[in-house]
């Protein structure tokens, strides 16, 4: 039997229109005597069924991933995945020729909140936020050579930094599936080669979740003198060596950087267009005179809470300032937020504020968000956390 949670009068609204979390304050009782991560099912408090999740004594109490009464069994999640695979061979991801890392599991996105996995030519890398997925993350990895036709030969579960800290799971990286040193493996993303490490970097590896930006900045970037800001292993630095005039990369991470350096020369050899500094962002700039004109800023989540979101936005305010004021005239600046509680109208307005302080004419070309294999759960807006805009500076 599993575990139930029943709501508070009035407090089912919310997972009637299928958004997945049950916060805690909604919560009227809980029987059954969950852990952490166990399965529980979720009532009104008239005792209508409403919902099948993962428990955790969080401030979210369940992460719902299905509506319907279930039996979580390996048929169901096997039936989830396949489901996940076949959304991305009908978005034109999975399976092109020119391709070969893309996200194969964006949590709520794919109705599995707590999973997620990326796809590395023939490795997955899996990635468990909650108790629940950690728990069943064997028969997941087992799962996934099936439901990607054979694809997956190899999968590494990297959940020791994901997952909550007060859980005390003691999880530590490893293969789960397969593995002997595949790690640095070369993978494409449009023909363009990148050195992967997942093991050792950040995330799962890469940030595929810029894909579509970077083939943006690959159309604008002809004869440009590109400043990479925040590069890390030189993604928007390999598209724009494509055409640019200069690519210079700039990460506080000399490791990036060097990996910024060895993915330039994967691709273009010794080109002495591209060059790469590990030093701060916001010194960089401060220091630096009106040298390019194209300037891109991928910066790291400002914000990882709701508590700190004005020092985010005035973290967004200050960079976006800096890199507007110093832009070349007839400049273009591709900026980035991460970060999931800073909405799509907060980053603009710091964008605009920023922009207005210069006192310089500023356009928007673009708003852009997630590719597709990130995709947004409709009922589930928070999923939406990556925001881009392309402005041109006069
Ligand atoms: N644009 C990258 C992803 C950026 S991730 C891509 O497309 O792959 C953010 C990067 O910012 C990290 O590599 C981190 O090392 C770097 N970083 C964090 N704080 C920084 C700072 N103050 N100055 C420069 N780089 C910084």
């Amino acid at each position: 039997m599993p575990a139930t949670v029943t709501l508070k009068k009035g407090k089912e609204q919310s997972v009637r229109r299928f958004h997945p979390w049950v916060f805690s304050g909604a919560v009227g009782s809980v029987r059954g005597n969950p852990t952490e991560g166990d399965v529980a099912e979720v009532y009104a408090s008239d005792g209508t069924f409403l919902a099948t999740g993962h428990w955790a004594p969080g401030s979210i109490a369940v992460r719902i991933f299905s509506f319907e009464k279930t039996n979580p069994d390996r048929d169901f999640f096997r039936k989830r995945l396949a489901e996940a695979m076949q959304y991305r061979v009908r978005a034109g991801i999975a399976g092109r020729l020119d391709t070969s890392v893309w996200r194969l599991v964006h949590g709520e996105g794919d109705g599995l909140p707590g999973l997620v996995v990326d796809i590395y030519g023939n490795v997955a890398v899996m990635q468990a936020h909650t108790a629940g997925f950690w728990h069943i993350r064997e028969m997941i990895a087992g799962l996934l050579p099936e439901v990607t036709g054979g694809l997956v030969t190899a999968v590494y579960d990297k959940s020791e930094g994901t997952l909550p800290f007060m859980a005390k799971l003691n999880p530590s990286n490893g293969y789960l599936v397969g593995g002997n040193g595949e790690a640095g493996t070369v993978v494409t993303e449009n023909g363009f080669k990148f050195r992967v490490d997942w093991e050792k970097g950040q995330k799962t590896g890469f940030f595929i979740d810029q894909r579509d930006s970077r083939s943006l900045l690959a159309r604008y970037s002809n004869g440009r003198r590109v400043l990479n800001m925040f590069g890390y292993t030189g993604g928007f630095s390999v598209y724009a060596m494509s055409n640019a005039a200069l690519v210079h990369t700039v990460d506080s991470s000399a490791a990036a950087t060097a990996l910024a350096d060895e993915n330039v020369k994967l691709n273009f050899g010794d080109d002495l267009r591209h060059r790469s500094f590990a030093t701060d962002a916001f010194s960089f700039l401060s220091g630096m005179e009106r040298e390019y004109d194209l300037i891109i800023l991928d910066p790291p989540a400002f914000a990882k809470h709701q508590t700190a979101l004005n020092q985010a936005l005035q973290g967004y305010r200050r960079l976006n300032a800096l890199a507007i004021q110093k832009m070349r005239p007839g400049g273009l600046l591709f900026t980035y937020s991460c970060s999931q509680v800073v909405s799509r109208d907060d980053f603009r307005r710091s964008v605009f504020v920023a922009a207005a302080n210069t006192g310089r004419n500023v356009r928007i070309l673009y708003q852009t968000g997630q590719p597709a294999d990130h995709p947004v759960n409709i009922y589930h807006p928070e999923s939406e956390y990556l925001k881009g805009l392309v402005l041109y500076i006069e």
